[in-house]
């Protein structure tokens, strides 16, 4: 009997995804036992035309890390989805837009100016910028259009799971594997994750405390016992999915809300304001005005992962 058949791919991804793929270990040889992996950027000598001669439907599962930055991240989760029969956003990065749409926070004028004119190991006084379409001698160069802003998976293509974290830790990556190898996939649409928030998973003590003062991690020694947000340390479990684990509660370090928003949460980084807000204890404007000067970049704190995916989606463009 033929063996099922995979792709993996990675678009906006700092390839940490697929490192992780990787870190199932020996597990790596039992899945490479029991699938055909037909394109696999990041590990094999696959070409896009391979998958171009494909019929639809001939993968049976893509699994699609990184956001949509570029033209061709798009066309390929376009052309990926034509041949999968099930799309698995692959990451925090998929799912959400991740660390790369962060960038919409700003546009593609912008990033291009630090990127080649304003970074200090650059040396292009003439502000030479990357172009579509070049013409040398020997023909035209194509290159692709980077958008302004990143977009999630499935604001792209049809999506039938979701797999958080950044990047997803190995069991989850095993669990997704196993469903998929014994045909017991969870409904169209799930988050292959907990349904409870982070904090339900903590078992750290909770005295409905409040907070007179914001810490960042490195200038407090905290109580491994007790929970980060109830000592002023910025912790997103609140308004995160659980189901990682709690590595980084482990690690004694806040959650950063890898693993997006929980069931019912529409917009992570609202959450997480109303949830500190709530907890915040000032007794008067200035005190409430200096814990908020105390959470250093706010935006990068609450939309760390979720921008692309949250209803403020990026930074008002300027109208020409
Ligand atoms: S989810 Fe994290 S590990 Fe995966 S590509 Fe994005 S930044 Fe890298
Ligand atoms: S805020 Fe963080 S430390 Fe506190 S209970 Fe939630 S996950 Fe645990
Ligand atoms: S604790 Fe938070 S940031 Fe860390 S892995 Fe879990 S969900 Fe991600």
């Amino acid at each position: 009997m033929a063996k099922p058949k995979i792709a993996l791919y990675w678009a906006a991804s700092c390839g940490g995804c697929e490192v992780a793929v990787l870190d199932t270990n020996e597990k790596i040889l039992d899945i490479a036992s029991i699938v055909d992996i037909v394109l696999w950027p990041v590990a094999l000598d696959f070409k896009y035309h391979h998958v171009e001669a494909m019929e639809d439907g001939a993968i049976d599962l893509c699994l699609f890390n990184g956001a949509i930055r570029n033209s061709e991240q798009e066309r390929i989760a376009k052309l990926l989805r034509a041949k999968s029969k099930v799309m698995v956003a692959f990451g925090a990065c998929a799912c959400f837009g991740g660390i790369p749409a962060l960038g919409n926070f700003t546009n593609r004028a912008e990033i291009f100016e630090r990127a080649y004119v304003e970074a200090p190991s650059n040396a292009n006084a003439n502000g030479t910028f990357p172009q579509t379409l070049t013409k040398v001698k020997e023909g035209e160069l194509e290159l692709p259009e980077f958008f302004d802003t990143v977009l999630t998976l499935a604001q792209v293509v049809d999506v039938e799971y979701f797999v958080p974290g950044c990047p997803p830790p190995v069991d989850i990556i095993l669990k997704v594997v196993d469903a998929f190898a014994t045909g017991q996939l969870p409904p169209v649409g799930s988050v292959i994750a907990s349904d409870k928030t982070l904090c339900d998973e903590c078992d750290r003590v909770k005295e409905e405390k409040k907070i007179t003062k914001i810490w960042r991690p490195h200038e407090i020694v905290s109580d491994p016992e007790k929970c980060l947000l109830e000592q002023g340390i910025i912790c997103c479990g609140l308004a995160t999915r659980g189901g990682c684990g709690l590595r980084c509660i482990k690690a004694n370090m806040p959650c950063r809300g890898c693993f997006g928003p929980p069931p019912g949460v529409v917009d992570q980084g609202a959450k997480l304001v109303s949830a500190i807000a709530s907890i915040y204890q000032g007794n008067s404007d200035e005190e409430v005005a200096r814990m908020v000067d105390e959470i250093i970049d706010p935006a990068g704190t609450f939309y760390r992962f979720g921008l692309a995916d949250s209803m403020l989606k990026r930074k008002r463009l300027q109208q020409p």
